[in-house]
């Protein structure tokens, strides 16, 4: 991703893309103090973009970081960073982390706080999986409990096991892995939230110990809206073997059927592929109300 033309924002201008780079000495490259957002772009409007500013700067005050820009700055900066590098259809990746300076230790309040934004082009994040229904692993490692990590920070550290769960998945020629919590239950992907349906109903767990998706809580307001009861709730694994359909809600990943999660298989049926379809509209503004 270094190599290539085009321009990345970097601490309020911008930079050839292949010049966008930081000293090895970074606090956050050592001690993961960086927040993150992954939003899309669609037909030159970002989708819930304040929402995701909002959020990022949130992991900030989580992880103690000041804010280097106010919302109103970020808000102009990313459709600036689109503008320049002359994208409407883009994946949009605002980058916040302690940089190096007058401390290397894990104490490092006197260094500079920096933001980068990155836009590049971003297709089906599970590829072909997409609506034929993505093969997930079941991952070892579990997601923390709140008193362990921020966990509505979409923060840089809190994804070390979601890689490792994601690249032991793909070894087995799956395409995600499922968490489970620190109790047991079922969380999410190691990028996206997680819907199950049961005789038309929807069950989905309750986001208390990791990121309550921008995606996922608009997809709970477009099932409350056609009238489809949807559970919040803790679930158990065991509880896969009577759920018929799912599937897994992200900014990348968009609304993507599942087929299977472990030993457990689901259909792709109807109220995944017409909530796929409805959320496909909406982020572009061709959702006609009923
Ligand atoms: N969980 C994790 C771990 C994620 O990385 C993401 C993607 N940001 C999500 C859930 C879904 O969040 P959103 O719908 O806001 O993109």
């Amino acid at each position: 991703y270094d190599d290539r033309d085009g321009f990345i924002w970097m601490d309020g201008g911008f930079v050839p893309w292949r010049d966008a780079k930081v000293h090895v000495l970074t606090h956050a490259m050592h001690y993961a103090s960086s927040v993150f957002e992954g939003e899309r772009c669609y037909n030159g409007t970002i989708f819930k973009s304040r929402e995701h500013t909002d959020r990022l700067l949130a992991s900030c005050d989580l992880l103690d970081m000041p804010h280097p820009f106010s919302a109103d700055e970020i808000e102009a900066a990313k459709v600036a960073t689109l503008e320049k590098n002359g994208f409407t259809d883009a994946y949009v990746r605002p980058v916040i982390w302690r940089g190096s300076g007058e401390d290397m230790g894990v104490a490092a309040a006197r260094n500079p706080v920096r933001m980068a934004i990155a836009v590049w082009e971003w297709g089906a994040y599970y590829g072909d999986a997409k609506m034929k229904g993505a093969k997930l692993d079941i991952s070892k490692w579990k997601r923390p409990s709140p008193e362990t990590i921020p966990c509505r920070a979409k923060a840089g550290g809190l994804y070390m096991i979601c890689t490792m769960s994601k690249h032991a998945a793909e070894a087995k020629g799956c395409s995600d892995a499922l968490m489970m919590d620190y109790r047991g239950y079922v969380a999410e992907a190691t990028g996206a939230n997680v819907f199950f349906v049961k005789d038309g109903e929807v069950h989905t767990p309750k986001p208390d110990c990791f990121l309550n998706g921008i995606t996922r809580q608009t997809v709970v307001q477009m099932l409350k809206e056609r009238g489809v009861t949807v559970h919040e709730r803790h679930i158990e694994p065991a509880e896969m073997a009577d759920f018929q359909q799912c599937w897994l809600t992200g900014t990348a990943a968009e609304v993507t059927p599942v087929g299977s999660i472990g030993d457990y298989s689901f259909e792709v049926g109807e109220l995944t592929r017409s909530i796929a379809g409805d959320y496909e509209k909406l982020v572009r503004g061709q959702l006609v109300a009923a």
